[in-house]
C-alpha cells in the first residue's frame, strides 16, 4: 500500500494551487456577493479560466481537447478548486462532469463531437435536469413525459434545482418514454439545447450558499427536440443518471473537502493573529483541540475520496458504496468543521468581511445535493445488509 501522490498527480496538484491561489480565490467573495446577473458573467469567466489550464478536460478524450488523467489525479485538481472557490467548482463540475461524463460514455460519435469540444473547451456550458419539484431523492419518481411524433420527440414536464439552468447551451434532460416500464425504466436522456422550441428556463433561486453558481428551474412544454438528441439508447436514461451520479458523489464529496480545508486554513491563521487575555487564541487547549480536530476530519475525507476515485478508476464493484461513504462523511464534516472555524473567529466569523462566513453557508449544500446525506445512509446500510444475508 503506498498513499503517496505520483509525480504527475503531485505536479498536478501543485499547478492547481498556485493557480486556483491566484485566479479563482481573489475573486470568490465578489461572486458569492455578485447580483445575479452578474453571477452569470463572472462565472462563466471562472469556467473559461480552468478550461485554459485544462481542468475541463481531465478525464476526456484527447481527440475532443481532453487529458487522460485518472481519477485521482481529477480530485487532487478538484480539491484545489473548491478550496478556492466552491461556486466555480459546483458549475465547472455540473458542465464537464454531470453533463459531460454521460456524453462521454454514452453519447454517439456525432454527440460527442458536437458537444465535447465546446464543454472542454469552456465555449459550451453544460448542465444535468433530474430532479423534479417532487422528485429529488425518489428520482424515479419524475413526471416529466417524452412521446415520440414521428422524427421528433415532444418533452413535457419541469426539472428543478438545475445547476447552470441560466447559462447553460444545453442540458440533459430525464423524461419517461415509457410509464408502464416500471420504476426507473423506460427513462429516456436527451441532449436539450437552449434554443429548442418549447424549452423555458426560470429566475435563478436565491439561495443560502453557493450563490456564485446559477441554479434555477426548467420548464418543458411540447419542447421538441430531433431523434438525434437521444443519449445512447432510448429507455437507458435513468441507469446513465444513476451512473453518473457515482462520479458525481466523489466530486461532491470533494468540494465539501475543499470547502473544509478553507476553513481550516482560515481558522488556524486567525487564531494565531487573534489575541484575548495577552496571548494567542491558538494557545486555547479549547481552540487548538478544535484545529486538531479539523484536521483529522479533512484527512479522513480525503482519504474516503480518493480510495472511492481508485475504486472507480478499477471499476471495483465496492465503488458506488465508497463513493456514498466518501460524499456522507466528507459533507457532513465539512458542516461541522465550518460551524467550528466560524466558532474560532468569534464575533467576526458572523460578518462577510470574513470568507469563513461563506465557507459557512457553502458546506451545507453537501448534505443535500446528488442525493441527500439520509439517502447514502440508506444506501450503504443496503449494502452493508446485503453481506450478511
Ligand atoms: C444548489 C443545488 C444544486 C442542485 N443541482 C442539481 C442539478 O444540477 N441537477 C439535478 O438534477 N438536481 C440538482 N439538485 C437537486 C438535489 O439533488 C436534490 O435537492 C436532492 O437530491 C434532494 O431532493 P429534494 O430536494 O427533493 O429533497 P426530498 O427528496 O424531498 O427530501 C426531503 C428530506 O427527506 C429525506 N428523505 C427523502 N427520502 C428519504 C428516505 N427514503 N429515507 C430517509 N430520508 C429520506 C431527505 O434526506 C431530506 O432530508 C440541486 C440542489 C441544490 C440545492
Amino acid at each position: 500500500m503506498n498513499f503517496s501522490l505520483s509525480d504527475d498527480q503531485r505536479s498536478i496538484q501543485d499547478t492547481f494551487k498556485n493557480f486556483c491561489k491566484k485566479e479563482l480565490a481573489p475573486r470568490a467573495t465578489m461572486l458569492d456577493q455578485a447580483s445575479e446577473d452578474e453571477v452569470k458573467v463572472l462565472i462563466k469567466e471562472n469556467i473559461k479560466k480552468l478550461a485554459s489550464i485544462g481542468y475541463l478536460g481531465m478525464g476526456h478524450e484527447e481527440r475532443y481537447g481532453g487529458t487522460s488523467v485518472d481519477l485521482i489525479a481529477q480530485m487532487v485538481a478538484g480539491e484545489e478548486v473548491a478550496k478556492a472557490c466552491a461556486s466555480t467548482f459546483l458549475s465547472a463540475g455540473a458542465s464537464s462532469g454531470l453533463f459531460g461524463v454521460p456524453l462521454k460514455l454514452f453519447g454517439s460519435e456525432e454527440q460527442k463531437e458536437k458537444f465535447l469540444p465546446g464543454i472542454i473547451s469552456g465555449d459550451l456550458i453544460g448542465s444535468f435536469g433530474l430532479t423534479e419539484p417532487e422528485a429529488g431523492s425518489d428520482a424515479a419518481a419524475i413526471k416529466t413525459t417524452a412521446v415520440k411524433n414521428g422524427g421528433t420527440w415532444v418533452i413535457n414536464g419541469s426539472k428543478t434545482f438545475i445547476t447552470n439552468a441560466t447559462i447553460a447551451d444545453v442540458c440533459l434532460i430525464m423524461a419517461y418514454n415509457d410509464k408502464e416500464a416500471g420504476p426507473g425504466s423506460g427513462v429516456t436522456a436527451f441532449l436539450v439545447e437552449k434554443d429548442a422550441p418549447g424549452f423555458i428556463v426560470g429566475k435563478s433561486f436565491d439561495k443560502l450558499g453557493f450563490r456564485g453558481s446559477p441554479t434555477a428551474e426548467i420548464f418543458l412544454e411540447d419542447c421538441t427536440v430531433p431523434e438525434s438528441a437521444v443519449l445512447g439508447e432510448v429507455g437507458r436514461g435513468f441507469i446513465q443518471a444513476m451512473q453518473t451520479l457515482e462520479y458525481g458523489r466523489i466530486g461532491m464529496a470533494t468540494v465539501s473537502l475543499g470547502i473544509a480545508v478553507a476553513c481550516m486554513e482560515q481558522a488556524n491563521a486567525y487564531s494565531k493573529e487573534r489575541k484575548t487575555f495577552g496571548k494567542p487564541i491558538n494557545r486555547y487547549q479549547e481552540i487548538s483541540f478544535q484545529l486538531a480536530d479539523m484536521m483529522i476530519m479533512t484527512d479522513i475525507s480525503r482519504m474516503l475520496i480518493l480510495k472511492a476515485a481508485w475504486a472507480k478508476q478499477i471499476q471495483d464493484p465496492e465503488s458506488a458504496v465508497l463513493a456514498s461513504c466518501a460524499k456522507l462523511f466528507a459533507s457532513e464534516a465539512a458542516t461541522k468543521i465550518a460551524s467550528m472555524a466560524l466558532q474560532v473567529h468569534g464575533g467576526y466569523g458572523y460578518i462577510k468581511e470574513f470568507p469563513v462566513e461563506r465557507l459557512y453557508r457553502d458546506a451545507k449544500l453537501g448534505e443535500i445535493g446528488e442525493g441527500t446525506s439520509e439517502i447514502q445512509r440508506v444506501l450503504i446500510a443496503k449494502s452493508i445488509l446485503s453481506r450478511f444475508k
